[in-house]
């Protein structure tokens, strides 16, 4: 700070920029006994990323050190828990990933934390988890990997169930932001892209299922119930930003009657933080600023799956201010999650 109000000095950003400084929240991990998940190994075929998935010690942080990452948030690598479809299991699947999770965090207490593994299926379990992970475990909220298998691989439920509330009630009053990742649609609900999978996964599909989902949770109302409710989109908001005046517009034409309190644009506006994971684009990125506010957009890699050194050197180099590059590599993730660094 400027502690001679006399003089006009330019305030400068305090960091040193060249030691590791940037806070990072859509980092993925595996240990070994979660490798029979249908997020583990089998499903896995490029050998590079299952490898970065399992290095969550010395080498994750040598990683961010040249990436220039102070802190991570770990969460299990997608679509997790939420593929099992076993209620009980998924809960018992829950507590032993969380921690596990605990104990590589605890190995390096200054560098990462964790977001909680949440058994879907049972809500009640789930607020339960989240408590448990919060509280106790020292987590900073949860990932949830879209929608949940229920009894077997064709039955889901999406996060819009009115089930879901005793879910968002916990997460608001414990002021944990859960962030909302993107899983494939089942397998029967590919038509759209058969023919084309390569269009699947990141190229395409996540896009669609996550922001589908996302609107779903906004134009049920789960955020006038729960206005502290904070949700965490990656790759950029999966367009959501750049489409909300079309959704916005075409919402209030079909649904002139909403009880809802805000358009749509609102609600990204208030119960939304956008990550850049997986989406090293600037001007992307500053689109998104624009439409939101800066103070909703936060630095993330998407490791393993994107390169943390491909996005670390992208946003140190991005032609923005150093005020944007401190509030969006850092500052919002510190007051997002409140922490300690
Ligand atoms: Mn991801």
């Amino acid at each position: 700070m400027n502690s001679n109000p006399g003089q006009t000095v330019q305030q400068k950003p305090e960091l040193d920029f060249s030691k590791p400084w940037k806070v990072a929240f859509e980092e993925h991990f595996l240990t070994p006994s979660f490798c029979d998940l249908p997020s583990g190994i089998t499903a896995i075929s490029a050998p590079k990323v299952y490898q970065g998935l399992l290095e969550v010690g010395s080498g994750r942080i040598d990683l961010m050190d040249q990436a220039k990452i102070e802190y991570a948030i770990l969460s299990l690598n997608s679509p997790g828990l939420q593929a099992e479809a076993s209620g009980p299991i998924s809960a018992d699947k829950a507590i032993r990933s969380n921690n596990e999770l605990k104990q590589i965090v605890d190995a390096h207490p200054k560098r990462l934390g964790g977001f909680a593994a949440l058994p879907t299926q049972d809500p009640y379990a789930s607020a339960d988890e989240l408590e448990r992970a919060v509280e106790t475990l020292g987590f900073h909220g949860a990932l949830i990997n879209s929608f949940s298998n229920i009894g077997d691989s064709e039955t889901v439920k999406y996060l819009d169930d009115p089930s879901y509330d005793v879910l968002w009630e916990r997460a608001q009053a414990l002021r944990a932001p859960i962030y909302l990742h993107p899983r494939n649609p089942l397998a029967s609900q590919q038509v759209m892209f058969a023919g084309h999978p390569e269009l699947l996964a990141a190229t395409w599909a996540f896009l669609v299922e996550c922001s589908t989902h996302a609107l779903r949770m906004i134009t049920s109302g789960v955020f006038d119930r729960y206005p502290g409710l904070i949700i965490c989109l990656g790759h950029l908001g999966e367009a959501l930003p750049a489409y909300q005046w079309r959704i916005s517009k075409t919402y209030s034409q079909k649904v002139p009657q909403s009880t809802l309190k805000k358009d749509i644009y609102g609600y990204l506006k208030s119960n939304f933080v956008f990550t850049t994971s997986g989406f090293f684009d600037t001007r992307a990125m500053m689109n998104v600023a624009e439409t939101v506010g800066v103070d909703r957009v936060c630095f993330s890699s998407d490791h393993p799956w994107m390169s943390m050194l491909d996005g670390g050197d992208w946003f140190d180099r991005a032609q923005i201010s150093d005020e944007e590059r401190l509030r969006i590599g850092r500052t919002n993730a510190v007051e997002l999650f409140g922490l300690e660094l």
